[in-house]
């Protein structure tokens, strides 16, 4: 459905933004929504927070402008958190600072693509000191069928969150660091910043996404079914991102196969291993795959544990059943681990059991 700037069913910018204003109101000084940045076309970018424990949870959706179950997902969990006066919800409250940012892309939200809106002419206009230098290699001058230049955002970060963009780094490769190109990149890494220097560390970090058409089966409980939500630690390189120990001591990819693992756990326990909410899987990662520009590989450089969600299909394949039971499948993932965040499961669990969980096949195909 290419130039087709449609989303029915999901909800816009603007329903995200009053809904995060009525979930404030409502919630008796419980949850507290900030603007946080503003993207290139003037849009706020929000973020909610909730909870007052010591355990620090940043959560992002959106960041590719067309996948979008992680922001409903996360809309519902601020009202559930909002207002529940169940052990559950006070548990959460008590033990976990929750801070989520629905929509973090609102510029590609807006025109149903992938990457944000930003002429490589602002960018130097931004950053002088790239006068002449080559355009950053995940910058396109256009993206699902619309002619407008833009980034992709995941691919914008850099573990040292001081980086200046430098002419020399440009244009950059898939496997490099990015260079905070853009305002909404920025605006992420500024909470982060923030939040490390209110609490001393960030301990985990989320970032929802979609896979895009998927006809992906799992194996494992469900062997053949289609796959619901598949999940990742940081694809930091060979030997479990050896490579960047030195430079990055905090590194614990092991800390971010606990988290993954609290996840999916907890979705197969809320729904029954069985149940098509429940078909989670392991997303690819072949050992040699390395995205140091993307933001739960800066965030894990700086210590943080980090989970990648990845739902089914793009928002737009997805009938209206499937797309509730995979926001379904997402918020209860994210509550998972908000829980064993929250009571310190999270601590105890086997982070090699993360590897039990189903490939759907990558894992024995050649590529
Ligand atoms: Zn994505």
């Amino acid at each position: 459905m290419f130039d087709d700037p449609q989303y029915t069913g999901w909800s816009s910018y603007e329903e995200v933004v009053a809904q995060l204003k009525r979930i404030e109101a409502t919630s008796g000084g419980r949850v507290d929504v900030e603007v946080v940045g503003q993207t290139k076309e003037g849009r706020d970018i929000h973020a909610g927070r909730v909870g007052t424990g010591d355990r620090v949870l940043m959560v992002q959706s959106a960041i590719h402008g067309n996948e979008r179950t992680g922001t409903e997902a996360l809309l519902a969990i601020l009202k559930d958190l909002a207002s529940g006066n169940d052990p559950d919800t006070t548990r959460a409250l008590e033990g976990v600072t929750l801070v989520a940012m629905p929509m973090v892309n609102p510029d590609g939200g807006e025109l149903n693509r992938r990457i944000n809106v930003v002429d490589w002419a602002d960018v130097v206009e931004d950053y002088p000191q790239l006068e002449g230098a080559p355009r950053a290699w995940y910058h396109s001058l256009r993206g699902d069928g619309i002619n407008l230049p833009g980034f992709d955002l995941n691919r914008d970060f850099n573990p040292d969150l001081d980086y200046v963009p430098q002419p020399g780094d440009l244009p950059g490769n898939q496997r490099d660091a990015g260079f905070f190109l853009s305002p909404e990149s920025r605006a992420i890494r500024d909470v982060y910043v923030d939040l490390q220097a209110e609490f001393g560390e960030v301990d985990a970090v989320v970032d929802l996404h979609h896979m895009g058409p998927c006809d992906a089966l799992t194996g494992g409980p469900q062997d053949g079914k289609p796959i619901s939500v598949s999940l990742d630690y940081p694809p930091l390189g060979v030997d479990d991102g050896a490579a960047y120990q030195q430079d990055w001591p905090l590194l614990d990819q092991d800390a971010s196969r606990r988290h993954a693992l609290a996840v999916a756990n907890g979705i197969q326990e809320a729904y029954g291993s069985q149940s098509p909410l429940a078909a989670v899987g392991r997303y690819y990662h072949p050992d040699e795959r390395e995205y140091a520009g993307q933001g739960r590989s800066a965030f894990a450089l700086n210590g943080s544990a980090t989970v990648l969600f990845e739902v089914r299909g793009q928002q737009d394949d997805l009938g209206q059943k499937l797309h509730g039971m995979l926001v379904r499948s997402v918020q209860t993932g994210v509550e998972s681990l908000i829980d064993a965040m929250a009571t310190g499961e999270v601590d105890t669990l086997d982070g090699d059991d993360f590897f039990e969980l189903p490939d759907y096949g990558w894992d024995t195909q050649a590529d």
